[in-house]
């Protein structure tokens, strides 16, 4: 019977067409994908290769001065104060000017 095997032919063929039009619409957003990684990796290897050099310098050539006799650690901002700038130490709080 060739009417049914025309009909069978034709829903074949439009199967076989909405499976290309699925795979083309992958196969053109699978390489941007692919693409945008390989250009990310070199550009993330760099970019957090230099930070990391400047910031292992700089904690390097970064002087922690130890707090002197005269000077206070806030209980509210936390910043190394001189005595001076004291205004309140009860409770064992000490707060600077900056914080009353
Ligand atoms: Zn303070």
């Amino acid at each position: 019977m060739p009417t049914a095997s025309d009909y069978d032919a034709r829903r074949v063929s439009d199967a076989e067409a909405a499976d290309g039009s699925v795979l083309r619409d992958l196969g053109s957003a699978l390489p941007k994908l692919s693409t945008a990684v390989v250009d990310d990796d070199p550009n993330d290897a760099s970019f957090f290769e230099l930070p990391g050099a400047d910031l292992s310098s700089e904690e390097l050539s970064v002087t922690v001065i130890p707090q002197r006799a005269d000077e206070f650690t806030c209980s509210s901002c936390f910043l190394v104060q001189h005595r001076s700038r004291l205004r309140s130490s009860s409770g064992g709080r000490m707060i600077c000017a900056d914080c009353m």
